[in-house]
């Protein structure tokens, strides 16, 4: 359905370099970046500009503003988040999210990676404060940095990667600012982890779109939700945990059941509310 079809790709910084080659390979696809597209409205990493819907919204947003602006049918659009990693303790995390649309048939396929394979990070520091431990950890020179004064939270310099640089910059910013916060810049052009990892989502996208509905034959089949209550295997009651995973159809109401990735079939009475209210 897709096949040598042109896709404008609703993003900077060079990420045609980990979507391009998957979107080529599996559909002869053609992705075109505009030059003077501005993503920057949506909402940028750095903070100038806060995003104002959730980063699900802004992925699907973005796209279809770029359909609409530059008169493509397909689009694809990625965002990401950094933070603390939410189930793993002290870990940071990369969650990654990738839109494809298609405008005149309306379909919308989102897919994400969450992962800790990122080097998001920052260190705050004074004039006579060493770090160089803390640029070996973020893989510094090809992983580039934000340099910002901390307390009026102005960005003083972006995409900073020669050692030479940063320290002739530190230098004449210290003049003026007591901390400076080294921030991990996490624009995919600087940060080849992040790049991976887009590179990574874009191969599962690819592989979503590949995917057709049994039903109606709509490309994207493969939405995953839960459905039904694991039983508690000493008293039988309905506990918290989910029984199945369910591939959805994004158009009609075709369902498919898999079992728990984890192949549960009875929940542990831990989780039951009678055996452990
Ligand atoms: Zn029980
Ligand atoms: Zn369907």
């Amino acid at each position: 359905m897709y096949n040598g079809i042109n896709i404008i790709l609703a993003s900077k910084h060079k990420k045609e370099q980990a979507i391009q080659q998957p979107f080529e390979e599996a559909f002869n696809a053609k992705i075109f970046v505009p030059h003077d597209y501005d993503t920057d409205k949506f909402g940028t990493f750095t903070g100038e500009i806060p995003r104002e819907g959730t980063a699900y919204e802004t992925v699907i947003a973005k796209a279809k503003q770029a359909c609409i602006s530059y008169h493509f049918d397909y689009a694809i659009a990625n965002e990401g988040s950094f933070g603390p990693h939410p189930a793993i303790y002290f870990a940071a995390s990369d969650i990654e999210l990738m839109s494809f649309i298609d405008i005149q048939n309306d379909i919308v396929v989102v897919e994400s990676e969450i992962t800790t394979e990122t080097n998001y990070g920052h260190l705050d520091i004074k004039i006579s404060d060493n770090y160089d431990e803390f640029l070996e950890k973020i893989k510094f020179g090809s992983h580039g940095l934000i340099l910002r004064a901390l307390g009026e939270n102005r960005i003083l310099a972006k995409g900073v990667n020669e050692v030479d640089n940063l320290r002739h910059l530190l230098k004449s910013n210290f003049r003026q600012y007591q901390t400076i916060r080294l921030e991990t810049d996490m624009r995919a052009m600087m940060n080849p982890t992040r790049m991976k990892v887009i590179n990574k989502l874009a191969v599962k996208l690819v592989s979503r779109l590949k995917q057709v509905c049994k039903q109606c034959n709509t490309p994207g089949f493969g939405k995953v939700s839960v459905s039904g209550r694991l039983l508690c295997e000493d008293c039988g009651s309905e506990t918290e945990l989910y029984q199945h995973r369910v591939l959805e159809c994004i158009k009609c109401n075709y369902q498919e059941y898999l079992p728990r990735a984890d192949g549960l079939t009875k929940s542990d009475s831990k989780y039951c509310p009678y055996c452990n209210p």
